[in-house]
């Protein structure tokens, strides 16, 4: 025990990024996977307060376009409160935590409070808006100064009213701003003797999928961004730098770049996938539709793991069902080794190679990676009298079992997890659709089809979700989305995943161009 001292808590004042997730550094992630509290900024990504152990209290300090959040001085009373419990609180900021974010009131309060902290910087949204924008701040023909600024207008705010005229000498100059502010800007930067033609761009939600760019000069920029009704949260960058965009936009050219993709798989799955997709430019929704839990008795599962070695063919369908296998096998003092003799088949490379990862050879993998094929596969051998084991969800497809057992196979099935709903998701893509903003939906298992639909169960809403092309990655699953009202676009010709991401590619690119969404 720590006797009567008790533990002192600490507040890390933690860089987010400017939006993708992918944009914090290894310290600020690691800070946030041993975080007691997280209290995160609206603009801060949802998906790192995701990296917080489940039991950490989470709140959501958000302040956006005028709605007003949690206001300052509880912000601090909050972060003050949870460290003199003796918790560790990241407050985790957008961008760079002392750049126009008040990270630097935040740390004076704790100062005062004597609460112990530290900082951790950000990748703030200029240099974020910077390079997904294709916009180098300073280059060695264009720029060697540049400035960061708000460009406060309100002379009653403290820090003071700019020099126009020092701001206009620099080379390149981004202003974190409301755009509702950009008139009044553009006004003063023109009156300070900045040249009209100054190239200018506004990037809107830098470095996330639904990034928008406006660019023009500063004689015109005004007007472009009203009739682009942008948004905030937007900067402006302004300088010769600019005008090297269409050249270097290096994100405008991926290929899935503007489109919104639905990743229906579980979440311990889903990870190469989603990053598949994200790394050709698309905004990814994951939305599960189930989530695995182990199996509600492991009897069954433990009396088969008990006789192991005496099964002639150990038969996984699923990268979850070696995962979960091969963690009762030691969870019940067992390893690999009691598996000597037995041939173990994989519905396909993924599950291979989960097989292989272990250090266990797969004897083979079927041409098709669905069940037929792994029957198919097997009618080539002996199978009158073979003892089969098949680890897998409660309610999977049951052709494999059936044909293994007509040719005359010993077929066990033992449940090595279960699935159950999960809404994860719903909420996101349902605000998608009102906007007309989803572009496909991947289905890469049966299971999940019925799932996700029952997800969807208003009239309206059953129907715009049915109005989007699926994408499935076989036949089985095609069947499934059929049946469940889907219209299928998209079916790679082999059953991978990865046969799937450049099957979605391909897809896309045979748009006519009239029907691709600007971006
Ligand atoms: N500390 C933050 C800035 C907070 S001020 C940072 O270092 O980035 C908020 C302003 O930052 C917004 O009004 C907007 O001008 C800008 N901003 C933040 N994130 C942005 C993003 N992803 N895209 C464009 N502008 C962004």
């Amino acid at each position: 025990m720590r006797g009567r001292r008790r533990t002192s808590g600490i507040v890390h004042l933690v860089g987010a990024g400017p939006g993708d997730p992918g944009l914090i550094t290894t310290r600020g992630r690691d800070l946030l996977a041993r975080a007691d509290v997280v209290i995160a900024d609206a603009l801060a990504s949802r998906e790192l307060v995701k990296l917080a152990p489940l039991g950490a209290e989470q709140i959501d300090a958000g302040k956006r376009c005028g709605r007003h959040g949690v206001e300052q001085g509880a912000v601090n009373r909050l972060m003050i409160d949870r460290a003199r419990r003796g918790l560790r609180v990241v407050r985790l900021k957008g961008g760079d935590p002392s750049l126009f974010g008040r990270g630097g009131e935040e740390a004076e309060a704790l100062r005062r409070a004597r609460v112990p902290f530290t900082v951790v910087p950000g990748v703030t949204a200029a240099l974020g808006a910077a390079a997904w924008a294709g916009i180098p701040l300073t280059h060695r023909r264009h720029a060697s100064t540049v400035v960061f600024t708000t460009g406060h207008l309100d002379p009653d705010k403290r820090g003071g009213r700019p020099d126009w005229k020092a701001l206009a000498s620099a080379d390149t100059l981004v202003f974190y701003m409301g755009v509702k502010r950009l008139p009044g800007i553009v006004g003063c930067l023109l009156r300070a003797g900045m040249s009209q033609k100054t190239p200018v761009a506004l990037v809107r939600w830098a470095t996330l999928p639904g990034q928008e760019t406006v660019t023009g000069r500063l004689a015109d920029i005004v007007s472009l961004a009203r009739a682009a009704r942008l948004r905030p949260p937007a900067l402006m960058i302004a300088g010769r730098v600019a005008r090297l965009r269409p050249r270097l936009d290096w994100f405008g050219r991926l290929p899935l770049r503007g489109r919104t993709i639905v990743v229906t798989r579980p979440r311990d799955q889903a990870g190469p996938f989603v990053e598949a997709l994200r790394e050709l430019g698309a905004g990814v929704i994951l939305a599960p539709a189930i989530v695995l839990r182990p199996p509600r008795s492991m009897v069954r599962l433990d009396r088969a793991l008990a006789r192991v070695a005496s099964y002639d063919y150990l038969v996984f369908t699923s990268v979850n069902g070696v995962a979960r296998l091969f963690a009762r096998l030691l969870e019940t003092r067992r390893d690999i080794r009691d598996l000597q003799g037995v041939d173990i088949l994989a519905i396909g490379p993924a599950t291979a190679a989960a097989v292989e990862a272990r250090g266990l050879r797969v004897a083979a993998v079927p041409a098709e990676h669905r069940a037929e094929g792994i029957v198919k596969m097997m009618g080539r051998r002996r199978l009158a009298g073979a003892r089969v084991l098949v680890p897998r969800a409660a309610v999977a497809r049951d052709v494999l079992i059936k044909e293994l057992r007509r040719r005359g196979a010993r077929v066990d099935v033992v449940e090595v997890y279960r699935t159950a709903p999960s809404r994860e998701g719903a909420d996101e893509i349902r605000r998608a659709l009102r906007r007309g903003r989803v572009d496909l939906i991947t289905f890469t298992s049966s299971s999940t089809v019925t799932s996700f639909a029952r997800l969807f169960r208003g009239r309206e809403e059953a129907r715009r979700i049915r109005r989007v092309p699926v994408a499935a990655i076989g036949p089985i699953t095609a069947a499934s989305a059929r049946r469940e009202g889907f219209r299928v676009a998209l079916m790679p010709r082999t059953y991978t995943v990865p046969d799937l991401t450049r099957a979605v590619v391909r897809w896309f690119r045979s748009f006519p161009s009239g029907t691709l969404r600007a971006s």
